[in-house]
């Protein structure tokens, strides 16, 4: 829609006109950090995933330090590209049903990993068709993602309202000649329960598709939680039917973030990741990844913290993590008006009220006022809003400071009652429509949230912005989320 610019400020001193000593640059960094929030200690029960180990931080800042100016982008050049990734893939191989020689990739991480095995899947059924991806509600949304890059639709199937857990006959009935893959998750992110990945994988391979398992947060915690006895049903590459699975190490495998694998059943399925294009007179191009370029310290970095810690290491940490969420778990049946979503087999911890006047989106703001961090996970499809606790290696020694930490937030929120939509706000709502919308430049977006009275800075008002989203049907949900990131860079909010 055409609109007058504004007449914009000139840009002047974001870049100095000459260098400034290291010291100064740095303290900048330092203060700016001072913002974010702890990504160690464990009260941040989300995006961080602490093994409280300084060593073995130590390890991992130090490798990544070295392969810092390394270009995976010719692995002939940087040969320690080549044997690093070996060693990365064969080790996640080795746990995760694998055999010497199992195909994969090192990649950025979840989402590039779900990318790669979604092309390979639609690379092997060459056509005119447009190929569909079926799915659980509860898949993380990297497939609608990879869906929406690659030009495929993405078919929803429903979960168990009481378990979670994916629905093998759901899957079957939702299979059309034009479906290129299936996936089951291991566990899925929301409630943390593993899906029947033998039972899905099982169904695929009868109608001749592949099946992906996304174990991106379980594959480095769920074979160590099985050696430590812990009954795990079956998930990985040895499960008769399942082509791919991906495990990010950037998570449960305690590497700085930039660090996952994606394994293939064969070959060919990696070569269909790969892409190479030799349409231009400039170096030759043959990448196994979506970046082209990219820096080799992640890689460094997720080997090292591989090698500091060990499968002893891993045992330990699977084991204290679970524990922690064991602990979590009990706890919160001593609280009154929450509730554990499901029975989780990985240290993921959903957590919802049971009680009108107990808001989980006021809890994570009294939680988010006393210092902690508490994700919020909105309702969709039937499943309530709930906040989401992913427990780490850190974890079991601050689970009771948590525990009294949740129980004191859940009773100031049924204090203070649901959260009080500003009028303003409920009035703009009602009128949204997505030309409005449109209309408004990032200038204007911003200034509407603040006329309504809307504050993001993280603090108490977040609840406020949950739960208008939360009224909102997913689509709505996604058109503001997308004016809202676009307002937030441009500096506008
Ligand atoms: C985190 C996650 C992903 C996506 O991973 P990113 O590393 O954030 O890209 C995919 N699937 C599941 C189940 C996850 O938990």
């Amino acid at each position: 829609m055409p609109h007058e610019t504004p007449p914009t400020a000139p840009l002047e001193g974001a870049l100095p006109e000459t260098g400034r000593p290291t010291a100064d640059v740095l303290a900048d960094l330092a203060r700016l950090r001072a913002g974010d929030l702890p990504v160690r200690g464990g009260k941040v029960a989300a995006y961080v995933y602490d093994a409280g180990r300084p060593e073995v931080h130590d390890a991992a800042a130090r490798a990544y330090l070295e392969m810092l100016e390394v270009n995976c982008l010719d692995p002939t050049a940087f040969p320690s590209v080549v044997a690093l990734e070996r060693q990365v893939v064969a080790a996640v191989a080795e746990r995760l049903g694998g055999h010497a020689g199992t195909p994969g990739v090192f990649t950025s991480g979840g989402t590039e990993s779900i990318l790669l095995a979604v092309k390979a899947a639609r690379d092997a059924r060459p056509g005119p068709d447009r190929l569909e991806i079926v799915a659980p509600v509860t898949a993380h949304p990297a497939f609608h993602k990879a869906a929406h890059y690659l030009g495929l639709d993405l078919v929803s199937v429903p979960v168990d309202p009481e378990t979670f857990r994916a629905d093998p006959r759901a899957v079957e009935r939702a299979l059309t000649p034009r479906t290129a893959l299936v996936v089951a998750s291991a566990p899925s992110y929301p409630q943390g329960v593993v899906d029947p990945v033998a039972d899905i994988a099982a169904v695929a391979s009868q109608a001749g598709v592949p099946c992906h398992v996304d174990a991106c947060v379980g594959g480095w915690v769920l074979p160590w939680l099985r050696d430590t006895g812990r009954p795990v049903p079956p998930f990985d590459l040895s499960v008769p039917g399942v082509t791919s699975i991906s495990c990010d190490l950037h998570k449960y495998g305690y590497a700085p973030k930039g660090a996952s694998v994606v394994l293939f059943a064969d070959e060919a399925m990696r070569r269909n990741a790969y892409f190479a294009s030799a349409e231009w007179p400039g170096y030759t191009v043959i990448n196994a990844t979506a970046q082209s370029s990219r820096g080799a310290g992640p890689l460094g970095a997720a080997w090292a913290t591989l090698m500091a810690l060990g499968a002893q290491g891993y045992r330990e940490l699977a084991a204290s993590a679970m524990a922690a969420a064991r602990r979590l778990i009990d706890g919160v049946a001593d609280i009154p008006g929450l509730r554990v979503l499901g029975d989780p087999d990985a240290p993921l911890v959903a957590i919802a009220s049971d009680d009108p006047a107990l808001d989980v989106f006021v809890v994570a703001d009294e939680a988010r006022a006393r210092g902690w961090f508490f994700q919020p996970q909105l309702s969709y499809r039937g499943i309530p809003p709930n906040l989401h606790f992913t427990l780490t290696g850190v974890s079991l020694a601050g689970v009771d400071a948590l525990l009294s930490v949740l129980a004191d937030a859940a009773a100031a929120a049924r204090a203070a009652g649901p959260p009080k939509i500003p009028d303003g706000l409920a009035a703009v709502l009602a009128d949204l429509d997505p030309a409005a919308l449109d209309a408004l430049d990032d200038a204007g977006f911003g200034a509407l949230l603040a006329s309504a009275g809307v504050d993001l800075d993280g603090g108490p008002g977040m609840a406020v912005v949950n739960t208008v989203l939360d009224s909102l049907p997913p689509s709505t949900r996604e058109a503001l989320l997308v004016r809202f990131l676009s307002a937030l860079y441009a500096g506008t909010v």
